[in-house]
């Protein structure tokens, strides 16, 4: 008999910022393993365009315009999920933006930007799956919550300091309220997915951004140096690398992970 523990067969996913990147990447890797996929994203249209090539591939799939950082678009979303499906297992709060610079250049309204957006949707998300998987929710089946942080919420990075502190942020409110849940029999696992750096929009951001710093004289120059100097697998990482390691923290395979760090990064914190 084959090992079905990595299905996601049977399971309803709520993906955010599915309109790009890695949660592009889960949106897909999560409907070919089986899920029923809510792709959010605050740009409907690239979501939209995304769910109509995974629904004509054959895929369940379905799009929704969603900004993370307002509570009313969360209320709004858990009510589109409940009338589509009876179930909610997954949650992915993988939408999230970068800020660089040097920290005595950063801005006080930089800060609370990238706080408003990568720290409140983890808390507003994390908050409307608890009320709605626990055994008393509307769901009632327990899940799953994958945050996504970053190695930069677990080491320093050149021109990082305001995004780091985010996602430091991220890995420490997984871990709450992982032992949170769990002490309340919720039955709902919550992890920390920490990539390297990865072959996004965003990934790209931090080339221009160690120009802009002085790290380096050009994007080339910035990104070799990254790949020769600080990754030890020396390359950039895929969207795949990370939507198969957000599957096994969706997927039964994980059962017993709740409140764990899952690093994917090339090796770039191992050394
Ligand atoms: P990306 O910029 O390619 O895509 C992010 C998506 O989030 C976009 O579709 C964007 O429209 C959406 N988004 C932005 N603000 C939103 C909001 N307020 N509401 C809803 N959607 C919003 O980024 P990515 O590289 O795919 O990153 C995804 C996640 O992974 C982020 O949380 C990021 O911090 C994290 N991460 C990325 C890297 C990397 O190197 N790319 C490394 C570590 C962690």
């Amino acid at each position: 008999m084959m090992n079905d523990h990595f299905s996601l067969q049977g399971k309803v996913a709520l993906i955010t910022g599915a309109g790009n990147g890695i949660g592009a990447a889960c949106a897909r890797c999560f409907a070919q393993s089986g899920a029923a996929v809510i792709a959010s994203d605050i740009n409907g249209e690239r979501v939209e365009a995304l769910a109509r090539e995974l629904v004509g591939e054959g895929f369940e799939v379905k799009a929704i315009q969603h900004d993370v950082a307002k509570e009313d678009d969360w209320a709004r979303v858990v009510d589109a999920l409940a009338d589509w499906h009876d179930g909610w297992d997954i949650l992915v709060n993988n939408a999230g933006i970068y800020i660089g610079g040097k920290l005595e250049e950063n801005s006080l309204s930089q800060l609370h930007r990238i706080n408003g957006i990568n720290i409140d949707s983890i808390f507003l998300g994390t908050q409307f799956a608890a009320s709605a998987m626990q055994p008393d929710g509307r769901f009632g089946r327990g899940g799953s919550i994958i945050n996504l942080s970053s190695i930069a919420g677990l080491i320093g990075v050149p021109g990082h300091s305001i995004y780091g502190a985010t996602k430091g942020a991220v890995r420490s409110l997984t871990k709450h309220s992982a032992v949170e849940f769990a002490a309340f029999g919720y039955g709902i696992r919550v992890n920390s997915l920490h990539p390297g750096l990865i072959a996004t929009e965003m990934g790209h951001l931090v080339f221009k951004d160690f120009v802009e710093v002085g790290l380096a004289s050009s994007e080339s120059e910035a990104q070799k140096m990254l790949e020769n100097q600080m990754i030890p697998m020396g390359r950039l990482g895929d969207v795949q690398d990370i939507a198969l390691a957000a599957q096994f923290l969706a997927s039964d395979a994980s059962s017993y992970m709740t409140g764990s760090e899952l690093t994917v990064d090339g090796g770039f914190t191992a050394t």
